[in-house]
């Protein structure tokens, strides 16, 4: 493998300034700073401030004065969704740079880069329109009262978002919380930061007041735990590994606040031997491919019933094993992994598997003339996989597909609902009763039919139970989740 890191510096990146607090960078108090890695090359191509607790403090107290006392506190509504209207317009007037910045940061192919800006602008459009139409109701109640109930903003969030998706999730936390007139406190992730940092600035450009968005780069055990242990936040929202998640409700319980957490799957794709297989086949790869399986919903687990098998699973290697990782400008299947951490933690899995005996179906390549150092992995088909193994039941993050058989529709029911998660899932049949009757048995929060929608869909309430986490993100529902329910009674008789 050739390195082709000159052929990469044409991707010209806007440095990073430091912590964005009431519009303003400001160096980090320690005057730390943290590497920043582009995965593709495995080398380090820019640095970030490292926020620490004082960081924190200052950004929420910069919220907490807008909130009380500055300017985005008397917003209306209205007010409030052309601010987030006109920054969804400036994400899409910059989608050229943010893509650039997104791909390299992430090392995600250039299309899926594009597609994350686009749908960054599109939670600012969407929570823009929806600012002045979520509110309370009127309720019939005794003789000689009269009851209304009202949506108020929690006051100051805090927001802690991963790697894997930054602007989306960019637009993803801070939309939904602005909308309802919360001011904001945003700690991403050191390893892909750099689109929350430029979006920071583009919001400040839309002219959303002084502290109403503030962003504090850093390391999770540092600004991220700061955050979420702060007394003057008001509610956490996290996407995020499980074991974080529990840190996070923990000192949300004694802050005595909410919070949402998004905490990943090992969502199944249910394949009935009546599925429409030509339909049905690029979800089904795509669905673990996107973001190289580095996606809280990614579909994880292949369960196919035993009487289409290897009509199926035969379609399912083909597709597999010619399916190829490269750079973000090769613009192919997938890109590396994010990290050097995470490219240990999927080579893991896959030795392990190894050692378990479980047969590798199908592996896909990595192109010549990756850099070296980069930090690629093949992607890989495995199976039949015992409901028992670690491949069955734990989330790789990574291009890691396994395959489990299943009976009929009641075991197909046991064996999707069989992992300690419960995010999203596919069920994929032409028989539309049953797969409306599996389909209402699956505990997660999305079930899709004929069709599966890791990532899209702004529209649509997401989120989990169990151990993928509470709380729904998306659609109105995450209005619900950033604003709490004051209920006014008058006695007017
Ligand atoms: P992680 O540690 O949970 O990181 C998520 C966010 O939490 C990052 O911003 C991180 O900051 C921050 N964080 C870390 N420790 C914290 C603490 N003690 N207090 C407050 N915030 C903290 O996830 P990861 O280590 O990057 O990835 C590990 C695994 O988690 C992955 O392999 C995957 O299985 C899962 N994961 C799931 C999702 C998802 O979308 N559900 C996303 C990412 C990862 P820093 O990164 O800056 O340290
Ligand atoms: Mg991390």
């Amino acid at each position: 493998m050739q390195n082709t890191t000159a052929d990469q510096a044409s991707l010209q990146i806007a440095p990073a300034k430091g912590i964005f607090i009431d519009n303003e960078w400001r160096p980090a108090s320690s005057g730390a700073a943290i590497d920043v890695y582009a995965p593709a090359e495995g080398t380090v191509f820019a640095r970030i401030a490292a926020g620490n607790v004082a960081d924190i403090d200052r950004a929420v107290a910069a919220a907490r004065q807008a909130f009380e006392s500055g300017n985005w506190g008397r917003l209306t509504g209205v007010e409030r969704g052309r601010l987030l209207a006109r920054l969804g317009q400036l994400v899409l007037d910059h989608i050229d740079e943010l893509t650039l910045i997104e791909a390299r940061d992430t090392s995600k192919p250039m299309k899926q880069a594009r597609a994350d800006i686009l749908a960054c602008a599109r939670y600012f459009e969407f929570y823009g329109g929806a600012a002045d139409k979520f509110h309370g109701e009127t309720i019939p109640f005794l003789n000689g009262y009269f009851v209304a109930t009202e949506r108020e903003p929690h006051g100051v969030t805090g927001h802690i978002i991963p790697w894997n998706y930054p602007a989306q999730m960019f637009g993803r936390s801070l939309a939904p919380a602005l909308a309802m007139g919360n001011a904001t406190v945003m700690k991403p992730a050191e390893d892909a930061c750099l689109t929350p940092l430029r979006l920071c600035e583009l919001a400040a450009e839309a002219g959303f007041p002084e502290g109403a968005i503030n962003v504090v780069p850093g390391l999770g055990t540092e600004a991220g735990a700061a955050l979420i242990a702060h007394k003057g936040v008001d509610f956490l929202s996290f996407t995020g590994s499980p074991e974080v998640g529990v840190l996070v409700q923990s000192e949300a319980a004694r802050n005595h606040i909410g919070c949402t957490l998004e905490l990943g799957g090992k969502s199944p794709q249910i394949v009935f031997a009546d599925v429409d297989l030509d339909a049905a086949l690029p979800s089904l790869v795509n669905a673990i491919v996107q973001n190289a399986g580095q996606t809280c919903s990614a579909g994880a687990r292949l369960l196919v019933e035993k009487g289409g098998y290897d009509r199926i699973v035969t379609a399912v290697v083909e597709r597999f094993a010619r399916l190829r990782a490269g750079t973000p400008e090769m613009d192919l299947d997938l890109g590396a992994l994010i990290s050097r951490r995470q490219h240990e933690r999927v080579e893991r899995f896959t030795t392990r598997a190894a050692a378990d005996a479980i047969p590798l179906l199908a592996e896909g390549g990595i192109a010549e003339g990756v850099p070296s150092a980069g930090y690629f992995v093949t992607p890989k088909l495995f199976g039949p996989v015992p409901r028992s193994n670690i491949l069955a039941r734990e989330e790789v993050f990574g291009p890691v597909l396994s395959v489990i058989p299943f009976a009929d529709e009641a075991d197909a029911i046991v064996a999707a609902n069989g992992t300690d998660f419960g995010l999203i899932a596919g069920v994929w049949s032409q028989d539309g009763k049953r797969a409306l009757r599996v389909a209402r048995k699956i505990k997660g929060g999305q079930v899709y039919i004929n069709a599966y929608g890791a990532g899209g869909g702004i529209e649509l309430p997401f989120g989990g139970v169990k151990k993928s986490g509470h709380g729904r993100e998306k659609g109105m529902a995450a209005l619900h989740d950033f604003t709490t329910l004051k209920t006014l009674v008058v006695k007017h008789d």
